[in-house]
């Protein structure tokens, strides 16, 4: 009953692909602008080293041994038999469109049935999105880009030293969406400079976007990072597990039904995290947060009543 009070992922893919399909974190040898130099220095605050891929095998190895090892490995685990290589670490558009066009072919191998790239809002041009719809189009294997935007709150993104504002994102999931492509977005639901209502907004500048998926994740603190020094100042105080809860089923109900649901709270490098998901696994979050969700008598899309015109419904 709680997988049905929203739209979750694995049965998304279930549906589409006809059987269980899995990510496999794939490792490019890329940098961030707001790391290098490009755009900014340090990075956003709580980005670590190894950017969001500390599950992933090392970037000096070829794209498709990458992908070979993984499904070697969970195809003998868990039987699988569709993959999705996912392009995670890090901006992995901060390139020239060709050398992306050639990362993409590398992931061409059989098992893959899409590829997902994660980047910043401010990495992709219209000649990146004619490489990606090259590749689509003669292998026939789907693209979707996972864009960074974090929260839509512009004076947060600031404080986090992001590098870019709500502006980005909006241009770049029009050109993205323009061009034939899936987006998702990725949301910190409890940064603690955002309130309720800039959760609620996310949910509604998403739906208004048609953004496709969503993917939520906690702000956890990593070792060595700006946030990790504000945090041991003692000038970050982070919410609680209770209005994690509560502010990921405020985005749940003013998001738009369709959108898919990539994951509730991430999964954290324990060994990186001065504190993280409030010491507590991901999976039993993510359960306290479905069952909250049946005790309110709650789901996805409940408030989406706001979009084509509200005010002048009464008179059509
Ligand atoms: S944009 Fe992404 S990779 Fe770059 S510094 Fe921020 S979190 Fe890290």
């Amino acid at each position: 009953m709680c997988k049905q009070r929203y739209r979750a992922y694995s049965q998304y893919l279930k549906e589409k692909h006809g059987c269980k399909v899995y990510k496999l974190p794939v490792n490019l040898p890329v940098t961030c602008p707001n790391r290098d130099g490009g755009l900014g220095r340090g990075g956003c605050i709580f980005c670590g080293q190894s950017g969001a891929g500390f599950e992933s095998l090392s970037e000096q190895m070829p794209v498709k041994i990458q992908l070979d090892k993984n499904m070697k490995y969970i195809g003998e685990k868990y039987g699988a038999k569709k993959f999705i290589a996912y392009f995670q670490n890090f901006s992995n558009t901060y390139m020239r469109p060709d050398r992306l066009e050639a990362y993409l072919y590398q992931a061409e191998t059989p098992g893959i049935v899409e590829v997902y790239i994660s980047t910043r809002p401010d990495c992709i041009s219209q000649r990146h999105l004619e490489a990606a719809g090259r590749f689509s189009e003669k292998t026939g294997i789907e693209v979707t880009f996972e864009l960074g935007l974090q929260t839509v709150n512009y004076h947060t993104l600031a404080k986090l030293n992001r590098g870019h504002s709500l502006a980005e994102f909006i241009n770049c999931v029009l050109m993205v969406r323009g061009a034939g492509f899936g987006v998702c977005a990725h949301l910190i639901p409890d940064l603690p400079w955002d309130s309720m209502e800039d959760v609620v907004e996310s949910a509604k500048v998403l739906s208004a976007l048609g953004v496709g998926q969503a993917k939520l994740h906690s702000l956890y603190i990593v070792k060595g990072t700006e946030l990790a020094r504000l945090y041991s100042e003692g000038r970050v105080r982070l919410v609680s597990m209770e209005e994690y809860a509560q502010r990921v089923i405020a985005f749940l109900e003013h998001l738009g039904p369709d959108i898919v649901i990539q994951r509730l709270i991430g999964r954290a490098p324990e060994e990186e995290t001065l504190t993280a998901n409030w010491n507590t696994s991901w999976w039993k979050v993510k359960e306290y947060i479905e069952a909250q969700m049946v005790a309110m008598d709650t789901w996805q899309g409940k408030r989406f009543d706001y979009l084509g015109g509200k005010a002048v419904r009464k008179f059509l």
